[in-house]
């Protein structure tokens, strides 16, 4: 069959070594700046503090108040800072939050952003925003939030707590798998994307196992920046837009409910997509990839129900009301009983069954 695609790459410089967080001042000074804005969540400002003290007087001020989902609220703050203190770019430094917090800056700004992510999120690798406003979370994409430059230095996800690391891991999986049904999946990003899911079903438990391994922490991270590559560059689908109204409207922990919803999304869309299904099961080598993502996330103790992630039992009609306010692109038709079985699953944490077409 002839091939026919449409194929949206970005341009972001990427740095990827064990120590690479030594070469920020050469990159900042490649991007010729010099009044930096330091961007990290407020647990994690002293590692912020140390990564960035080579940048000496370079760094104007360290904002350390990203928290999850980008409140309006805490995105306007940080925007007048950054305004106040005029400074020419941000350093991004910790997982998406952080990053988040720095794209709110350049939406509103125009201010260059070098991102050092230490989880495995992938927001660095795309030029999609996050705001969330009176329990809605509302995303869009614009090429000035894309970071210029990003430094990847799996010695800095050694201290992301493994619990953590697991459900990261999964969240960058779920980039993974919903570019390989998205309409604009291109073969390019289809290569990416089952390397991602290859390399991170191989990494996560080795870094389970020794959380200190640098060997497994790369590979993960290697498979998270292709997993940011595929989102940003595809649209999303059903799962991403499950997560984005269980964050906003709920509060819920971002990459827990990844993984809490992951496998039952897949349970219901695989059967839709063909070929997404073949790359999945390649990649992970199981006939039955929504089980055995499943089974893999509670083998490495991760929760797999939204109601121990904090979930309201009556949360279920919110979330199919507000997913259906705003309908996204998704390879099976959702309607409300589709939106109720993926989500009652997810909330139970049962084994996903398939629903059929
Ligand atoms: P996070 O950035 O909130 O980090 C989770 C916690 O881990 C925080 O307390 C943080 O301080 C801590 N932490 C981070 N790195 C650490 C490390 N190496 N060692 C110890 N502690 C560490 O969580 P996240 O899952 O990376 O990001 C979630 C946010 O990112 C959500 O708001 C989500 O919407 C957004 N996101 C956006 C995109 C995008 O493309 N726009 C993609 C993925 C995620």
């Amino acid at each position: 069959m002839s091939k026919e695609f449409v194929h949206h790459g970005h341009t972001v410089r990427v740095v990827f070594a064990a120590g690479a967080r030594a070469r920020l001042a050469e990159e900042t000074e490649r991007l010729d700046l010099r009044r930096l804005l330091v961007v990290s969540t407020p647990g994690h400002a002293d590692q912020a503090r140390d990564i960035a003290a080579p940048l000496g007087n370079r760094v104007v001020d360290l904002h350390a108040h990203a928290t999850m989902h980008v409140p309006v609220a805490t995105a306007a703050k940080a925007v007048a800072h950054a305004r106040d203190l005029d400074v020419d770019g941000c350093v991004a430094i910790g997982g998406g939050s952080a990053i988040g917090l720095a794209k709110a800056v350049a939406k509103e700004t125009g201010l260059p952003i070098l991102a050092v992510p230490t989880t495995y999120a992938g927001s660095e690798m795309t030029p999609i925003w996050g705001l969330t406003d009176a329990g809605r979370k509302t995303t869009g994409r614009d090429p000035k939030v894309l970071p210029a430059t990003v430094i990847y230095d799996p010695e800095l996800t050694v201290t992301l707590p493994v619990g953590l690391s697991v459900t990261s891991g999964i969240n960058a999986l779920a980039h993974a798998a919903e570019a390989l049904y998205a309409p604009d999946l291109s073969p390019v990003i289809a290569l990416m994307a089952e390397e991602s899911v290859k390399v991170l079903a191989t990494a996560l438990p080795q870094v389970v196992g020794d959380p200190t391994d640098i060997d497994a922490r790369s590979d993960a991270l290697y498979g998270a920046w292709l997993a940011g590559a595929c989102l940003g560059s595809t649209t999303m689908s059903l799962h991403h837009k499950l997560c984005h109204v269980l964050g906003g409207a709920f509060d819920l922990p971002h990459s827990p409910t990844h993984a809490a919803v992951l496998p039952h999304v897949l349970a219901f869309n695989l059967q839709a997509a063909p070929t997404a299904l073949e790359i999945l099961r390649r990649a992970l080598g199981v006939e039955d990839p929504a089980v055995h993502i499943h089974t893999i996330t509670a083998d490495l103790g991760a929760a797999r129900s939204l109601r121990e992630l904090g979930l309201p039992a009556e949360g279920i009609d919110q979330v199919i009301q507000q997913t259906l306010a705003t309908p996204c692109t998704n390879p099976r038709d959702i309607n409300a009983d589709g939106i109720r079985r993926v989500m009652q699953a997810s909330y139970d944490g049962r084994p996903p069954s398939h629903n059929p077409l």
